[in-house]
């Protein structure tokens, strides 16, 4: 009889500890997701055409420039539309900052983009991190805003050490300048409205928050 009651606190114990753990662990990425960066994510839009990144209501703590200090050496857009992201240089292995808190969702190297990170925030709002000489992270790892998760390199297609920053949205790419005063290196406290429209988003700061709007 008492075997059988140890016997069943063990099992209750294990099947705690079980789920636990499980309720602990970041979600899964599919094999897709960890080894490319333009991936649509799942689920957004699903129920809404609109989608709102809430960088009004965050607090000091909760985001952070990339490259604290950096300055910009190419702007997003530059030739013709063809840069993808913005290039913040400070110096060789220098601190990248993690933006906002959010999963990794990928760190590996990528072409071009050499040592790269991506990291997925709750709001939908992907952030990508380029040409480090070092990832400090791995894929599945939370991550909170400022944490350092990688150093500046020129690993990929760069010809200096230098942060490329990129912003997308379901795979898209938008101007990080719409987020950060990427000169002055600045939060814009706004609501960013990101828009699907056919197979496109459109990604700009709106008038009226929904919940301010409420009010
Ligand atoms: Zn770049």
């Amino acid at each position: 009889m008492k075997t059988a009651i140890r016997l069943t606190l063990c099992l209750l114990l294990v099947a705690m500890t079980c789920t636990r753990s499980m309720a602990q662990q970041a979600p899964p990425f599919t094999p897709m997701e960890k080894k490319h960066i333009r991936v649509a994510t799942p689920g957004l839009f699903a129920t809404d055409k609109h989608l709102y990144i809430h960088l009004d209501s965050l607090s000091e703590g909760e985001y952070c420039f990339p490259l604290p200090g950096g300055k910009v050496i190419s702007p997003y857009g530059r030739g013709g539309g063809r840069h993808t992201g913005t290039d913040i240089k400070t110096r060789a292995n220098d601190t990248i900052r993690c933006a906002f808190s959010g999963i990794v969702r990928m760190a590996c190297v990528y072409g071009a983009y050499g040592n790269v990170i991506v990291v997925r925030h709750p709001s939908g709002l992907e952030t990508i991190y380029s040409h480090n000489s070092k990832n400090l992270v791995g894929s599945g790892d939370v991550v909170k805003a400022g944490q350092a998760i990688g150093l500046t390199g020129r690993t990929g297609r760069a010809t200096t050490e230098h942060l490329h920053f990129e912003t997308r949205i379901n795979g898209q790419h938008f101007n990080p300048n719409i987020l950060f005063n990427m000169e002055k290196g600045t939060l814009r406290h706004e609501c960013i409205r990101c828009t699907k429209n056919g197979n496109g988003i459109v990604v700009k700061p709106c008038a009226t928050a929904p919940s301010a709007a409420a009010q």
